[in-house]
């Protein structure tokens, strides 16, 4: 139990209110509430984010900017509709009302949906701390996490091409069900089918979400087609260390991984699915 709540009215003033490893941000709670309830974290205070201005949403410059306290439930809207698949397999609509962006960058896998999604979108964030603002490209934070009270701010991608865009999640329920393997890309194809330019990531391969140099490599200068798409995936699943938890073990995910790497990369919808 923690002995105190602080909700602070301004960035700066949630910067003021941390305190090491004695207090704790808290976005939308889901995960950081649950620790302590459980006993598994006991910081003295909680620093709620929720009044701190971080949550919205902008466009400038082709770019788009998502406040880390951000809902995931207001994510759906038209100029992020390329985000609906992700927004559909994440949680259920209570945990989605809740659970914030940012705080979804520091979810343990096989959580982090849109850790994944936010790497193959090649996305930077805001961060902020005692010693002032900077950004940091999301993949190198996998790396390097933040510095003692730091905070995300922001979350800033340019969105993908039309048609551009993939998503596919394994899961082992419809709802509030953690990655067996989430798959993320945008890829690109020029006029005679072959791939000019592509990004993958993957979820429930690793200890946080990764991009696939793996399957990048072997599907860039290929025709897009069953064959090099199920090529790819299995150089990824040969590849990635994969886990064993509740919810799959490292074999199955293994083998889990080339059928929807190849899904995901040729768009076949859910209901077509061989
Ligand atoms: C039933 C259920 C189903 C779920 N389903 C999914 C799912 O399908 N996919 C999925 O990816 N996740 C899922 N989750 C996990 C979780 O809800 C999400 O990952 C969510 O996005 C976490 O965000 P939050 O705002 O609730 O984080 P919080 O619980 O508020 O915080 C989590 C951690 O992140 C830190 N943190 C939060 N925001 C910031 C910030 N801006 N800067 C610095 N540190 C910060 C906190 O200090 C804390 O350590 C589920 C959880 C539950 C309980």
């Amino acid at each position: 139990m923690a002995f105190a709540v602080h909700r602070p009215e301004s960035m700066e003033a949630v910067i003021a209110a941390l305190d090491g490893t004695a207090s704790v941000a808290v976005s939308g709670g889901t995960l950081a509430i649950r620790a302590i309830n459980e006993g598994k974290s006991f910081p003295l205070a909680i620093v709620s984010l929720r009044r701190a201005g971080l949550a919205g949403i902008a466009q400038d410059d082709g770019m788009i900017e998502i406040g880390a306290a951000t809902p995931i439930a207001e994510l759906v809207r038209p100029d992020l509709a390329f985000l609906d698949g992700v927004i559909a397999s994440f949680g259920a609509p209570a945990v989605r009302n809740m659970a914030t962006l940012g705080g979804n960058l520091f979810a343990p896998q096989p959580y982090g949906d849109f850790g994944v999604a936010l790497l193959a979108l090649d996305a930077s964030l805001a961060i902020a701390g005692p010693s002032g603002k900077r950004r940091l490209p999301l993949s190198k934070f996998y790396e390097t996490g933040l510095a003692s009270n730091e905070i995300v701010t922001g979350i800033r991608f340019a969105p993908p091409a039309p048609g551009t865009w993939r998503w596919l999640k394994a899961t082992r329920r419809a709802l509030n069900s953690a990655a067996v393997i989430a798959v993320a890309a945008i890829i690109e194809t020029d006029r005679s089918g072959t791939i000019s330019a592509v990004r993958i990531a993957l979820g429930g391969v690793d200890s946080h979400p990764v991009r696939s140099p793996v399957a990048e490599a072997g599907l860039l200068g290929q025709v897009l087609d069953s064959a090099s798409a199920t090529k790819a995936g299995e150089a990824a699943a040969t590849f990635h260390p994969c886990f064993t938890d509740t919810y799959a073990s490292a074999w199955y995910r293994r083998r889990v991984l080339p059928v929807f790497m190849r899904r995901a990369l040729l768009g076949t919808p859910l209901e077509t699915m061989p």
